[in-house]
This record gives C-alpha cells, sequence and structure tokens, in this order.
C-alpha cells in the first residue's frame, strides 16, 4: 500500500472579477466566489413577446439563471421591454442577456427600453462591423453598457472571428523565420480578439468588474487549448461552451468532455450547453445537461440524483428502468416546489438496482435505494433508507410506494432542516 493517500476533487477556481448580472431585487454573480453559474437561450423569435416569455419562464423554471436572447431587428427590440413585463407579472426575475451582431449600436441608441430591461449585453467583436467602422461601433455598445450601467459578454466565436485581425495575425505569421501551425494562429487570434477588445472596453471606461470573455470554438481539443491560454493571460470572469455542439448525445458528450476538462482544472465561471433540440423537443434540456455536468463533478447540486445500475443478463423485466426513469422524472418534476420548500433536498441521492449482485450495498450508499429482484430471484424488492432496510416492498404498486416513501423521506428530513434554520 502506498504511505500517501489518494485525494480526489478539482483544482481551485481561478481567480477571476465578480460581475453582477441584476434584474429588480435579483442577484446573479458572475465570477469570483459565486457557483458557477448554468445559462441558456432562447430560439423564438424575440419579436413574438409572448412566446419568448413563456420559453424564458421554461428555461428559468428548469433551473437557468441567466437566458439570453436574441436581438436582431427594430422590432424584436422594441419586443424586449415587454418580454420583460411579462416576465415580471410572472413573476420570473431571471436577468436576460441580448444578444447583438452587426446592428447593436443601433438597437441600443434606438431603443433606451429595450437596453434597460435587459441586465447584460453579449457583443461579439467579430460582427461590428469592418474597419474603421469597427471600432466606433464597438465603442458605441460599449458607452450603452456604461451609460445604462450593465455588464457584458465580450464573445468571440472563431465562425465570426475578426477578419481584420485575422489577416493581420496571418502576415505576421508568414513573416516569422518558423511560422507557426495555422491553427495555432487561429487560437493566438481568437485570445487577442476577446483580450484586446476587453482591454478597449477598459480603456472606454467600462470596470473589469463589469467584463465577462468567452472564445467559443466547436473543436473539444481546440476549446481546451483556448480557454487554457485565455484563463493564464487574464482575470476576467469566463463563460465556457462548447459552439454548435449539435444534437442528442454527440453534443452532450462533446460538451462534456470539454467543459468537464476546463472545470477540473478550476477554468470557467459560467456555462452555456449549445445543444441543437430534438425536432420537436424541449429547449430546457441545455439547461439539464449543464446543471448534470456540474452536479456529476461535485461543483453544485440542482436536483437529487438517480443511481440506477445499467441490468444485465440478470434482471427479469424492464421494471427497474421504468422505476428509475420515473423516479428521476419525479424528482425532477418535484424541484420547481421543494427548492423552496426543503433546502438540502438537492444533495439526496436515490438508488435503483437491478438485483441482488450491487444492489444493496449500492443502496445502504444512497439516502434511499431499492434492490428490484433480479432473475431467479425472491420476487422481494428491499428498500433501504440512510443505509439501512426498513422495508420490502412486493407486488404490482412497488413504483407508487417507493416514490411514496421517497416523497416521505424528503418531507421529513429536509422539512426539519428548514424548519430549525
Ligand atoms: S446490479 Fe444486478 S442487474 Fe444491475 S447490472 Fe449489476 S448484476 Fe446486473
Amino acid at each position: 500500500m502506498s504511505n500517501e493517500p489518494i485525494l480526489g476533487g478539482h483544482a481551485l477556481r481561478r481567480k477571476s472579477h465578480a460581475v453582477h448580472v441584476r434584474w429588480g431585487g435579483q442577484l446573479v454573480t458572475i465570477g469570483g466566489d459565486a457557483p458557477v453559474r448554468v445559462q441558456s437561450m432562447t430560439n423564438t423569435d424575440t419579436a413574438d413577446a409572448i412566446g419568448t416569455a413563456i420559453q424564458i419562464k421554461e428555461l428559468a423554471q428548469a433551473g437557468s439563471e441567466l437566458v439570453r436572447i436574441t436581438v436582431n431587428t427594430p422590432e424584436a427590440a422594441a419586443a424586449v421591454p415587454h418580454v420583460r413585463d411579462q416576465l415580471d407579472r410572472m413573476g420570473v426575475m431571471v436577468p436576460l442577456v441580448g444578444d447583438f451582431h452587426y446592428n447593436g449600436h443601433l438597437l441600443l441608441r434606438d431603443h433606451p427600453a429595450c437596453a434597460e430591461a435587459l441586465s447584460k449585453y453579449r457583443i461579439n467583436p467579430g460582427n461590428v462591423g469592418q474597419g474603421a467602422k469597427r471600432d466606433t461601433q464597438y465603442a458605441q455598445m460599449i458607452e450603452a453598457a456604461i451609460k445604462y450601467d450593465k455588464p457584458v459578454r465580450i464573445g468571440v466565436n472563431w465562425g465570426s472571428l475578426d477578419q481584420d485581425l485575422l489577416a493581420r495575425m496571418m502576415d505576421e505569421n508568414a513573416a516569422r523565420s518558423v511560422p507557426w501551425e495555422a491553427q495555432s494562429v487561429m487560437y493566438e487570434a481568437l485570445i487577442q480578439s476577446a483580450i484586446g477588445s476587453a482591454e478597449r472596453a477598459v480603456e472606454l471606461g467600462l470596470g473589469r468588474d463589469k467584463i465577462i470573455l468567452s472564445c467559443k470554438v466547436s473543436g473539444v481539443q481546440d476549446l481546451i487549448a483556448v480557454y487554457q491560454q485565455l484563463a493564464k493571460r487574464c482575470d476576467f470572469a469566463l463563460h465556457l461552451g462548447l459552439t454548435e455542439a449539435g444534437m442528442g448525445s454527440k453534443g452532450i458528450v462533446a460538451s462534456t468532455a470539454a467543459l468537464s476538462v476546463l472545470l477540473q482544472q478550476g477554468i470557467g465561471d459560467t456555462i452555456r450547453i449549445s445543444l441543437t433540440p430534438e425536432p420537436g423537443g424541449p429547449r430546457t434540456g441545455e439547461v439539464v445537461v449543464g446543471q448534470e455536468i456540474l452536479q456529476t463533478m461535485g461543483l453544485r447540486s440542482f436536483t437529487p440524483m438517480v443511481i440506477a445500475c445499467p441490468g444485465c443478463g440478470r434482471t427479469t423485466s424492464t421494471l427497474f428502468q421504468e422505476l428509475a426513469s420515473e423516479i428521476q422524472g419525479y424528482l425532477r418534476a418535484q424541484m420547481p416546489v421543494w427548492r423552496e420548500a426543503y433546502p438540502g433536498v438537492e444533495t439526496m441521492n436515490v438508488a435503483v438496482m437491478g438485483c441482488i449482485v450491487n444492489g444493496p450495498g449500492e443502496s445502504k450508499h444512497a439516502n434511499i435505494g431499492i434492490s428490484l429482484p433480479g432473475s431467479g430471484e425472491n420476487p422481494a424488492a428491499p428498500v433501504f433508507i440512510d443505509g439501512e432496510k426498513v422495508k420490502t416492498l412486493r407486488g404490482e404498486r412497488i413504483a407508487e410506494e417507493f416514490q411514496q416513501i421517497v416523497s416521505d423521506y424528503v418531507a421529513r428530513k429536509y422539512g426539519k432542516a428548514q424548519a430549525s434554520a
């Protein structure tokens, strides 16, 4: 046996300026000592104020701590205050982020109510104009942020990288005695665009505590390389996300792979998962994935987690899969109410296991566990609470009875915590 204990856990968070994003009495801090935030973006036409407000409410109820909306036309900018009003009337105080490209300087100038209703502006330095206009229009957006006292995200994206900067850097590279690979020049251009734009914003009078940076790319290794350098070279709060992650398991796995490596190194203050929803699928999937990345890495807790075995030849039926899925759905559906009523419930673990090989052992480690009967086993499902076997369920109503046991446990354990707080 080694003389050194094996230690787990992630690196200390990189130090960054804390950026306060506010709406009404709601404050969401990004960076500093604040927890890593989960944010999302709507895919509605912002000019449709009602449809946009409904989707924002769904995202906020799923746990999105900020929601970004597209502000691309005068109609969209005019609708933003109405979206905000609708949300305020529904009691949804989530801060809104305006996503601007090409005409943001004009929209912020011509629609002061929009500039006011937004809590943060996203500015893409590659999409603010060409040549001399670029600097002027960028300055106009920063001046709007100063005037309305709003923080900004300076969000560089390699699909819309500042072409003048890239061309200049390509020329400089060609003049090197040993030119870099084109990929390295691209990384450098992304980082210089982000940091250079942030420093320009500071020169214009925006505080360092009003600036969040992002450098999004769509390749996992590219994202890791770029953010590791970005993290070393500045102390601005960082927004992490793999852009155009894609659909289904590919999008989830790619985002998880990239973000996990960076979060493990203490890099990242807020995350957004750019998942393409399945046709007709809910937009809230990106919030769930973001939360699950942070929760499975032990960085935050959002929803009780269900530990379930994968099943194998010992599993007699689909009962345990159905039970695991039902319980996970039930727990998530309760969270909008439980979050308020039962503080601490989000750290609870529930185990649903398919047979006695690992069932009782895993169940004992969870707050509540159930071990269903495997093939050839006695048709009984022992239930464990806080490590002790308390009951054995039998018959057709195992799922309902187990759900009731979970619900009673939550009220008993986390209701008490609230009463004594
Ligand atoms: S707990 Fe039992 S059913 Fe589940 S994977 Fe292990 S052996 Fe198979």
